[in-house]
């Protein structure tokens, strides 16, 4: 095991995707670079090739670096995750927000300040944070189906560059005005319900597309735990307590379910379709677990101290 501190040497490998976002990362490479020959770390950096092309360099290099940063929005980091999931030996991983959606760093409490993320990396100590999956898909924090949860991978990478949150905002009103309605079966601790839904969301913290949900949950990142919120498709009023809800900061609202567990089965018509970080998944019937503190990751001390359970040495 790696000890922290000033005098210990740990080899970094920066993975980052071109295409992501509004910025591309290449060009604060020489800026990391300068960061690095001040301090006693390594760097290299990986540039992803095709789509999914992370997952595979970030499985086969697993084993060659002590620190992966993922630099991009939160498909770059998730198609990272998914080759360290795949891997015995897992680097702690960084995150370099520089894409559009940037909701995973968010929750780390790492922002686009390049010299404050490595001032983190260099410094506090790693933590661990738990893993979740869609059938055979990893995930940070989110998987959702029904109401806007195809927003963000059907707005073209071109309006994203163009019109960053506003084209989601846009998407989302479009999404809005549609009638959702469908049937889920869901398992979970020994139990099984049945509902009709608008949306499934899950989430492992308080936040989803930019948004800040205060009211969610007070759950933490390292639970083992993961939550489903079903909203229902009530007889009347529905849209109207489905967008109530999100103003108020994702508070549960009339009947609507809440529900944590370490796996919940979900069988629903086969046309619905499943989001994970934000990008489109599978279709139909799912398994979601977790994946109790599966990697270590760097965050924030005021995230470690208050979404972590976490004991500082
Ligand atoms: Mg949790």
């Amino acid at each position: 095991m790696l000890q922290y501190g000033l005098e210990v040497t740990m080899k970094f490998l920066v993975l980052y995707n071109p295409m992501s976002g509004k910025a591309n990362f290449h060009r604060y490479i020489p800026k990391v670079k300068k960061i690095f020959e001040n301090s006693p770390h390594s760097v290299d950096f990986y540039q992803s090739k095709a789509p999914k092309d992370l997952t595979r360099a970030a499985k086969d290099l697993s084993s060659e670096y002590d620190v992966f940063l993922a630099a991009g929005g939160d498909g770059t980091i998730n198609e990272v995750v998914n080759g360290m999931m795949k891997s015995t030996v897992k680097p702690i991983l960084g995150v370099l927000p520089s894409g559009t959606a940037n909701d995973i760093a968010a929750i780390l409490g790492i922002n686009r300040s390049i010299k404050r993320s490595l001032n983190i990396f260099f410094n506090e100590e790693p933590v661990k944070l738990d893993v979740n999956q869609l059938n055979d898909q990893y995930f940070i924090y989110t998987t959702a189906s029904g109401m806007l949860s195809k927003i963000s991978y059907d707005v073209s990478r071109r309006r994203i560059r163009k019109y960053g949150y506003l084209a989601y905002v846009i998407e989302a009103m479009d999404d809005i005005s549609k009638d959702y309605r469908y049937p889920i079966k869901i398992c979970y601790d020994g139990k099984e319900e049945n509902y009709e839904v608008v949306m499934v969301l899950g989430l492992n913290s308080n936040r989803v597309g930019g948004v800040r949900l205060v009211n969610f949950s007070n759950s933490k990142l390292n639970d083992g735990l993961f939550e489903l919120r079903l909203f229902l498709r009530a007889k009347s009023f529905w849209r109207f307590r489905f967008l109530q809800s999100f103003i108020r900061g994702g508070k549960r609202i009339g009947d609507d379910v809440q529900v944590a567990a370490s796996k919940f089965e979900i069988k629903t018509n086969p046309d619905v379709r499943w989001n994970a970080d934000g990008e489109y998944s599978t279709n139909g019937n799912v398994i979601i677990q977790t994946h109790k503190e599966a990697i270590s990751v760097f965050a924030s001390k005021r995230i470690k101290n208050k979404y972590f359970m976490y004991v500082p040495k």
